[in-house]
């Protein structure tokens, strides 16, 4: 079953692709039905038709609808006019028919809507046999017949067709191998035509593809596949790989226009998968939908809006611990036949949502409140918009959705509700604010997944060429201006890192630069290598070491360093290197009261620095986060007083504190509430000079990633700063100094398909690098030899490591590539090199420098 909506049917040149991709499924040895839509914009204008009509315009209008699909005829080298005819004169007579008469009923405005469909697959059936596939049309009424659409009122089907599986239907088709036949439409159970709702052509693929048994339901349109969001509110909304038929249910149903409500049922009972594609990037792989969700840990798949929403806010004091209340006022709703959303109640207040739905009009509403003004006060409220929120496990990861909120403070939140299938919660917001807010949430929430089974690319990645993303606000990186060089460095066998000093200098400069910071530290475990140090030291920066063996490095690259410019943080280190640091007068932190307990006397008379664990665990994956419950590091505030105890009995001076939450971090606001924290527990132990708010600065993982602002941070800093007067702030930036500086080269030794997938083997894997399989960290990879080419699809880049996590980035947009092409992974400058092992006896990438 393959459905094509009215984008992907609009043009002649559309129907080639469909012509195409029918015979690749031939070729597969497959038979197809395809069920399409009206040309793109015809639903428009026949909705718009009674209405022009009655106003004396009517002519005019079918004239334009008329000319439409006589453009496409002549574009296709049909003729439009003898195909068409018997459309255009039923067009006509309903056009005349509604000025006649001066009224349109439910009836004529369906049969009206119908021939958007017809027209369409007249054209449709002609063009396909003109293009060599022997098509067979069906009249979709022949085959979906509503099963309660005796209610005269209306043009629209509220309640489905049969969905049964039709052997005689599957008989009757068996002959053919591709049909063609229309959505959108049904017969009414006494004659006459039905519509399935605006959209409603997905659903008429998912009843057919039940009734035939099909083995499928691909909806090809204009995006390739479900989104994290509607890409057209944000495009750094995230291709969603893999869905559960409920989790693309409340997709569809909370808003997201690319799947009809009612398509999902047929299909999940029928338990037929669903495939969205697009059919201008029939390449893509687009998401799959089926009984297995593509992961079910607790997570928010997807943000979406739906505008022209109304609150039907009832109160009075007659509803507490009243028997029955609720059940007067659904009867209300029920009697006036208006569905319900979302509910609310409370003692004295039940507030409901209705989706926007054309037959709603005002005599209906005023209907409602004459049967509901016995048993309350009613007030209904228009132009409301409902955001929601998508995924399983919902209420678990509620405290995440808190500092999306935080912009809403002042705005007024109408309705909160949970989902009963624990699946989705929901705001109804004012309608001019809902694009705001699913923006923000989707940014906070979403926009950052790393890459993984079910998030693939952004849309910004997808839609601009490799490696540019439209409109990003990041420059061009230094590793494009500086292609060629690199392209001369490339090994052949192997993987090399290159680091360009220039940029590591530019990020040195600007965070010695921060106003408000009176010290820098590099944490070098980083990067040490030799010439990273040297930039890092010109800057004025000092080096934050958390082993001796760092230390050594550094003393031996810069030998005329003073230890002042040395900071020894180390963490469950032995007895012996505290020793030798205090020795050497380096400046010293501790992280848990052990040493001070056992070790006393190595502390006498001297500073130390107390790491806190300000239970704040921040950062991009569990492993990089640093504090919290469960992280080894620090010492947990509650114990601050009794360390600063053991340390004053050793004879120690406390002149510091210090915490360090992750990494990745892009909020500057963070900092602050880290010098906060610090701050506080400053004032209770007395006596503290330096305050240290650590690192974690983030880089950008992806072009649309959000960008640490470093000036705000300096202004958030600050602000910590005049709070706590006289105290030196001190930073340890690792990441950030370097990570842009470094990227990882290595040649494509083979590329192979496998089970739908592409993978792009190259020369040297997690070895090199192993960020991505131990953190799940995004790297920015592209074919440096082709950079610039037009995606072939995606890939996936995996090294030559026997482990299934030797894979450097999933499902990526890659041009064409070949055996021995370079590939770049970019952003690779910080724990790159230095976390490499010689894992199968591969010798890791080597470094160089431009
Ligand atoms: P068709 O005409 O092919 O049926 P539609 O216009 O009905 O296409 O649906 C496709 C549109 O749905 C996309 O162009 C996109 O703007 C919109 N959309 C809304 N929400 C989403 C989402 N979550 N994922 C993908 N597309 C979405
Ligand atoms: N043509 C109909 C509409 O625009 C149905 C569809 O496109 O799915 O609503
Ligand atoms: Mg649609």
């Amino acid at each position: 079953m393959m459905k094509f909506g009215g984008t992907s049917v609009a043009r002649p040149k559309n129907w080639e692709i469909i012509a195409r991709l029918a015979r690749k499924r031939l070729a597969d040895g497959e038979r197809v039905l395809i069920v399409h839509s009206a040309l793109s914009g015809i639903s428009n204008l026949l909705e718009a038709l009674p209405g022009l009509a009655l106003a004396g315009e009517g002519e005019a209008a079918a004239a334009a609808i008329r000319q439409r699909h006589l453009d496409f005829a002549q574009e296709a080298g049909l003729d439009g006019a003898a195909i068409l005819a018997p459309w255009f004169t039923r067009l006509d007579a309903l056009t005349a028919g509604m000025a006649l008469v001066g009224e349109a009923s439910a009836r004529v405005r369906a049969e009206t809507m119908a021939l958007g469909e017809l027209m369409a697959s007249a054209l449709g059936l002609a063009l396909l046999k003109k293009l060599g596939v022997a098509a067979e049309g069906l009249d979709a009424r022949d085959v979906l017949t509503g099963t309660n659409t005796h209610d005269e009122t209306r043009s629209w089907l509220d309640n489905a067709v049969s969905e049964e599986r039709d052997d005689t239907l599957i008989a009757r088709l068996a002959p053919h191998d591709v049909i063609l036949t229309q959505g959108f439409i049904a017969s009414r159970a006494g004659g006459g035509t039905v519509l399935l709702g605006r959209g409603g052509s997905d659903t008429s693929a998912a009843y057919f593809a039940a009734r035939a048994g099909a083995a499928r339901v691909e909806i090809w349109t204009d995006v390739p596949g479900l989104f994290s969001a509607d890409p057209r509110l944000t495009d750094g909304a995230r291709m969603l790989t893999a869905l559960s038929y409920e989790e693309a249910q409340e997709i569809a149903t909370m808003g997201g226009k690319v799947l009809h409500p009612r398509s999902v049922g047929p299909a999940r009972r029928a338990g037929i998968p669903m495939l969205v594609k697009d059919t201008f990037r029939p390449d893509l792989p687009g998401t799959r939908i089926t009984g297995e969700p593509g992961d079910d840990a607790p997570r928010l798949k997807a943000v979406s809006v739906k505008t022209g929403v109304r609150l039907v806010v009832m109160e009075g004091s007659g509803m507490w611990r009243q028997a029955g209340f609720l059940a007067d006022i659904f009867a209300a709703f029920k009697h006036c036949g208006i569905s319900v959303d979302q509910v609310s109640t409370s003692e004295t207040n039940v507030t409901v949502s209705l989706d926007p739905d054309p037959g709603l009009d005002a005599a209906r509403l005023d209907m409602l409140r004459a049967a509901l003004a016995p048993l309350c006060r009613v007030r209904i409220e228009e132009g409301k918009a409902a955001v929601s929120m998508v995924g399983y496990g919902i209420r678990r990861i509620l405290h995440q959705l808190a500092p999306a909120f935080e912009a809403f403070q002042q705005k007024p939140v109408h309705l909160v509700s949970q989902a009963a299938n624990d699946l989705n919660f929901t705001v109804v917001v004012d309608e001019a604010d809902g694009a705001a807010l699913a923006k923000s949430l989707h940014e906070s929430l979403i926009g950052q997944m790393p890459e993984d089974r079910v998030f693939g690319p952004s849309w910004a990645e997808i839609s601009a060429p490799a490696g540019k993303a439209a409109g990003a606000a990041r420059p061009a990186p230094w590793w494009e201006t500086r292609r060629e060089d690199l392209l001369a460095q490339a090994p052949d066998a192997g993987g090399r890192y290159v680091y360009d000093l220039t940029t590591v200098e530019a990020r040195a400069r600007a965070v010695a630069g921060l106003q408000s910071v009176d010290a820098a530290w590099f944490a070098m475990k980083a990067n040490p290598h030799a010439d990273v140090l040297r930039t890092v030291e010109s800057s004025g920066i000092g080096f934050e070491c958390v082993s001796m063996g760092e230390v050594a490095r550094v003393r031996e690259t810069l030998p005329d360093l003073p230890a002042a410019r040395i900071l020894f943080t180390p963490n469950f280190a032995p007895r012996s290197e505290y020793e030798a640091a205090l020795a050497l007068g380096t400046h010293l932190t501790i992280d848990g009261l052990h040493p001070l307990r056992e070790w006393p006397d190595l502390f006498a008379g001297k500073d130390i620095i107390l790491r806190v664990n300000p239970d704040r665990p921040r950062g991009h994956h569990e492993h990089v986060r640093t504090a919290g419950p469960k992280a080894k590091f620090g010492i947990p505030l509650e114990q601050l007083g009794h360390a600063a105890e053991l340390a004053k009995a050793a004879g120690a001076n406390v002149k510091g504190l210090h915490a360090h939450a992750g990494s990745g971090i892009t909020e500057a606001g963070h900092w602050r509430e880290i010098g906060r924290i610090l701050g506080e527990a400053a004032s209770s132990i007395g006596g503290v000079s330096i305050i240290n708010v650590g690192g974690g600065l983030g880089v950008p993982d992806s072009p649309d990633a959000p960008i640490l602002d470093l000036a705000e941070v300096d202004r958030e800093l600050a602000g910590v700063k005049r709070a706590l007067d006289g105290v030196e702030l001190w930073m340890e930036p690792g990441r950030y100094l370097v990570a842009e500086a470094g990227v990882l080269l290595a040649r494509v030794t083979q590329v192979k398909m496998s089970f739908g997938t592409r993978f792009i083997g190259i020369s040297t894997g997690m070895n090199s690098l192993i960020r991505p399989a131990l953190y799940g960290a995004r790297h920015e990879i592209v074919n440096l030899t082709r950079l610039g080419e037009a995606p072939a699809g995606l890939a996936s880049i995996v090294g030559p490591i026997c482990e299934s996590a030797d894979l450097l980035g999933a499902d990526r947009l890659m041009p064409e590539t070949r055996e021995g092409d370079v590939i770049l992974i970019a952003e690779a400058g910080a724990y790159g090199a230095v976390m490499s092992s010689r894992y199968n006896l591969r010798d890791p990438a080597d470094e160089a420098v431009l």
